[in-house]
Formats: C-alpha cells, structure tokens, sequence
C-alpha cells in the first residue's frame, strides 16, 4: 500500500508541502506502531516461543494479513504476547514517537487496548505511569504531544469492559482522555457496554467507538444512541444508509476513516475508487484521514494523503481540509487547534 511509484513533479512538490504541515492523528492504536524488529527483539529479549514463528523473517511473513480476523491473531497472539512486563511497553512508546516524527504529525490521541496485558497479569496502574511518562518522552525527544484513549475492547463481553473503566478510574492520568471501543465489531454488539460508557461520560470521559467497519449502518446507530460516542471509527458502513448520512452530515460527527486499513478489511471497499471516503466529503460530512495500525499496514499518514492525492480521490486543496478537519476533530481545547492550524495555514 505504500506509495511506490515514481512521483512526478508535481506530486513531489506536493508531498514536501504535506510534510512541512502540522498535523494531527485521532485513530492510531499504540500496538500498531510497533516494528517487526522491536516485535522482534522483545520475543528474543523475553525468550518467546511461537509454533509458527522461528526466526524474524517468518514473523515479518507473520505481519502480512489479509483480512480482519488475521489481524486480531496477530494483534492479540503475536505483537501483545511479546511483551512480559509492564515496561516492555516503553518500546511501542519509542516506536510511536519515532511513527509520529515521519509524518510530522504534532499532536495524537492514540488507543491502548489493556485487556490483553491485564489478563496476563499487568498491573494497570504501572502501565499508566509508563504510558505517562512516555508521553513526556515524546514530548522531549520530538516536541509532539501525545494523549491515550484506553480500548475497553468489544472481544471480550461487558465484565472485562466494565473492569478496565474502573482501572482507569482508579489510576487517573492527565495522559488519558477517554475510552474507546475496538476489537471485533461482530462479536461484540454496542449495545452490550453501554452501560460502560455511561459510566465513562459521567466521569468526564471523552467516548468514540470503532463502528461500521465490518458490521452495516445498525453498528453506527448503535455507537451514536447507545454509547453517545463523539467520534466513529471508520463508520464506512454508513454509505449504505441515507439516513443515517443525514444525521452524521446535520450533527458533524466527525469520521476516523483509515482508508488503506479499510482496503485491508475488504468488507466495505475493495479499492480506494470504490471507498466511500469521497461520498462522504461530498455530502460534506466530517471525514479525517488516519492510519490505525501503520506498521501492521505499510503505511504512514504522509502516504495515506498521498495515495488519495495520487490517484486523484482528492486535490490538494481538499486533502488540506481534511487535515484541518482533523485538527479540529482532536480533543484538545480549542484554542490549542486554533493554534495548530493557524501553523498550518502559515505553512500553506
Ligand atoms: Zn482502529
């Protein structure tokens, strides 16, 4: 998926424009930024042992998925498994850092899906401290801020969803925003955690969920009525319904759309032609563009607005809007967007 062609002048002139914009990222999972070497380094550091994987080539062989369920085996079997103990998480820390920098990307709210660590005995509250101070690490080493939705995860049922609310609001950081819901969308149907994300926003969490990524428009409305979330996750399954277009478009809800992830699924788009990305901005919904797991991917935020500029799905000038729809679809306080795309705008 990476953009492997050569450029043309004009492309070219283009790409170092993106780079030289600030900009920011709200769909990245903090497992997906890890690298086949530190994946690599951990499993030997920590002497693991995986029937299918024997030496670094089989493992990078191991991060070719083709579809969703293969991902999640090697999210949850591969890449979480390799860590034993709550520091190994300081090298996805370093990792992200090293992603973000690539891109320029100034500010990112970045998922951390605990269940998996938690289950292998992790204590949350150190996890917090290292995710804390990762975010002072970024912040020293590259000058890029860093917040953390925590995934209460939709794979395993509402008492594992419910306890990792509680352990965040039991370990509370300034590092973290708020709560997500990731993980199979089939397998766990919104309506089963709502009662988790009333519970989050009473206690003054921000909520988005992953919907509409490989179940129909009913997970979108579910994510939206039950869950009350501010931001949908891809949400591409809204294309097949009018109404529920309407609603996004009236209400401005902004769109985490993750086209080459997308393409990765297959559910709803085969190719980027047929993604609905460009519908969306042409009913003017509120679309941003990000990577979700870039290394899992091949591919980084300055490829994914490159690929959409390349095969003409946006102009430039378009892709500019959806870096500032971007900014102002973060968390932050608005004069802090203010502030980002006043840089940007600087830049142009
Ligand atoms: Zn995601």
């Amino acid at each position: 998926m990476e953009v492997k062609e050569t450029l043309t002048k004009e492309q070219k002139d283009f790409k170092t424009l993106l780079l030289r914009l600030p900009k920011t990222e709200i769909h990245l999972h903090l497992e997906g930024t890890a690298s086949v070497e530190t994946i690599w380094s951990l499993m030997k550091k920590n002497n693991l042992n995986h029937t299918d994987i024997s030496n670094k080539e089989d493992l990078k062989k191991k991060f070719q998925i083709t579809n969703l369920e293969e991902f999640i085996d090697l999210f949850i079997n591969v890449i979480q498994s390799s860590f034993s103990t709550e520091n190994d998480i300081e090298y996805l820390i370093n990792d992200a850092g090293e992603y973000l920098k690539k891109s320029n990307t100034v500010y990112s709210e970045i998922f951390f899906a605990p269940s998996k660590f938690v289950s292998m005995g992790f204590d949350f509250g150190k996890m917090i401290k290292i995710l804390e101070k990762g975010t002072s690490t970024i912040m020293d080493r590259h000058g890029i801020e860093v917040k953390y939705i925590i995934d209460v995860s939709r794979s395993f049922g509402f008492d594992n969803a419910m306890r990792n609310l509680d352990l965040v609001i039991a370990n509370p950081s300034k590092s973290v925003i708020g709560i997500g819901l990731g993980g199979s969308e089939t397998k766990g149907p919104a309506r089963d955690f709502q009662k988790v994300f009333e519970k989050a926003i009473s206690h003054g969490f921000h909520v988005v969920a992953h919907a509409g990524e490989d179940v129909g428009p009913e997970s979108v409305w579910d994510a939206l009525n039950l869950l009350k979330a501010e931001r949908i996750g891809h949400g591409i399954s809204s294309i097949n319904d009018e109404k529920l277009m309407k609603h996004l478009e009236e209400k401005q809800i902004p769109l985490e759309i993750c086209p080459t992830s997308n393409l990765f699924t297959r559910k709803y788009a085969k190719t980027l032609e047929e993604h609905p990305v460009r519908k969306f901005f042409d009913r003017n919904m509120n679309v941003t563009i990000n990577t979700d797991d870039p290394t899992l991917f091949s591919v980084n935020l300055i490829e994914e607005y490159m690929t959409l500029y390349n095969k003409k799905i946006f102009t430039g000038s378009e892709i500019v809007k959806l870096i500032k729809n971007n900014i102002y679809a973060t968390f932050l306080p608005d004069a802090k967007k203010d502030k980002i795309w006043k840089e940007c705008e600087s830049r142009l």
